[in-house]
């Protein structure tokens, strides 16, 4: 009984059914990036020749492109400003931006995120899961209300089972926290059907959409533990 309970810990997916990729591809709201250059970085990151310091700066490079394609969308206002020359209408972002790492793995993202948007708010977030309740627990929290946002992202490279995006933005929620989005590296079709699932209003930005999850939870072909490759703790 015992030895069954601790393989379940081990093998949490082992058994468990899997929706096929192209089943999740089409799913509302869901955008997968086809640029060229972020499919460049995502195979640096994925090949396991990739030591931890090349492996940071490139998940911080891909947090600021996808920065840069989850933002194309947001709304700007008329600023009047004096160029050396003349007054002229300029635009700038309606609102502010926050950024919510889910720690410790989405704080490489948040850096590439604050490179493109450096007034952006960072709000830490740190959640585990009680292994006999599977409750969610908030270890570490740094969130602030406001209500001057015009959008906020929470940012974690993988999205696996979807347990942890799904958690932190109810959190973000509970909070108060409008105009939510939700950006990884690598989703994996079952993580990305439950977070679709539990956060219809929540658009989700990819990388890269994965084929499975093993029995431990890991995504397939995937890139291994962001956490520890970014950190150096393999
Ligand atoms: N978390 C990771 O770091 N990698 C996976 O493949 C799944 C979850």
């Amino acid at each position: 009984m015992a030895h069954e309970a601790a393989d379940a810990q081990s093998y949490p997916m082992r058994g468990v059914q899997q929706p096929m990729r192209e089943q999740t591809v089409d799913l509302p709201q869901v955008y997968i990036s086809r640029h060229p250059v972020i499919a460049h970085k995502m195979t640096l990151l994925r090949d396991k020749r990739t030591a931890s310091p090349a492996f940071y700066r490139t998940v911080r490079e891909l947090g600021a492109l996808l920065a840069y394609e989850s933002t194309a969308d947001l709304k700007l206002e008329p600023v009047r400003i004096e160029t050396p020359i003349e007054l002229m209408t300029g635009s700038e972002l309606a609102g502010g931006v926050g950024i919510v790492p889910i720690l410790r793995a989405g704080l490489g993202l948040a850096e590439g995120f604050r490179e493109v948007l450096p007034d952006a708010a960072v709000w830490h977030l740190g959640l585990r899961r009680d292994e006999r309740t599977l409750e969610p627990i908030e270890y570490y929290n740094q969130l602030a209300r406001s209500n001057n946002l015009q959008v906020c992202f929470s940012v974690d490279p993988m999205l696996a089972t979807g347990g942890s995006a799904i958690d932190a933005l109810n959190i973000l929620k509970r909070y108060g926290v409008p105009h939510l989005r939700y950006v990884a590296l690598i989703g994996a079709p079952y993580g990305l059907l439950k977070l679709r699932e539990a956060h219809p209003d929540v658009p989700i930005y990819l990388a890269a959409l994965d084929e499975r999850l093993d029995d431990r939870g890991y995504i397939c072909p995937g890139l291994g533990d962001a956490g520890d490759r970014q950190f150096g703790t393999l």
